[in-house]
């Protein structure tokens, strides 16, 4: 049997190899995961209802405690009283893929938005779910209000604008994705980010800030 040893040889090197492989996979580090790991998706969520491009994917991991933060709020659709207010913040948008994280407070077309706080103009935002629509940051930066579907801005509106608590910023209407039959303004709230990025930050439910009382 010449090749006798040598098959045996053969056999001792494949075990040998098959030990050192499984070692490596055991023991080896993990470099790859590590790589893909600090990437937190982005809750889909997070997006307030309108804006679909550079809207809110809320960036603080911390889950904020804000009830006390956010200041009691005017009620930005004139005429409409507090107890009119429905708490649909944690309604489901689009088949439950997102949260819808605003209100909505229904009045007739062309019906006057108020100022919910005082503070400037973020920016004054033209999106495709949003329509119309209006970032404000709180006087401190802490804060942004968000105000979607308007049929229009208030005339003169800029962005760096101061705005005083109470003024018309613009008018109830139904431009983005709401329902033309059902003119409303979206009004959301979010917790700025240290970049104050007026597109990014945590959203918080406006439903008692505004005076809402759940039945
Ligand atoms: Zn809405």
């Amino acid at each position: 049997m010449p090749d006798r040893p040598a098959r045996r040889w053969g056999v001792w090197v494949g075990a040998a190899a098959f030990a050192v492989g499984v070692l490596w996979v055991l023991f080896s580090p993990r470099t790859e995961p590590a790589a893909t790991t600090p990437t937190v998706p982005a809750p889909a969520v997070a997006t307030p209802e309108p804006p679909s491009s550079p809207l809110p994917a809320p960036v603080s991991a911390t889950a904020p405690t804000l009830a006390a933060q956010v200041p009691a709020l005017l009620l930005p659709v004139q005429g409409v009283l507090a107890s009119d207010l429905r708490d649909t913040f944690a309604d489901g948008r689009d088949n439950n893929q997102r949260g819808h994280e605003a209100i909505d407070i229904h009045a007739p077309r062309g019906t006057p938005v108020l100022a919910v706080d005082d503070g400037p103009i973020a920016k004054l935002f033209l999106s495709k779910p949003g329509g119309i629509t209006i970032y404000q940051f709180d006087a401190k930066g802490q804060l942004a209000y968000y105000y979607a579907h308007l049929d229009a801005y208030a005339a003169g509106l800029k962005e760096g604008q101061h705005i005083r608590r109470g003024s018309v910023i613009g008018y109830v209407g139904a431009s983005g994705n709401a329902n033309p039959d059902a003119p409303h303004l979206h009004f959301a709230i979010f917790q700025l980010g240290p970049e104050k990025q007026w597109w990014k930050g945590t959203p918080l439910n406006p439903f008692e800030p505004l005076g809402g009382k759940t039945p």
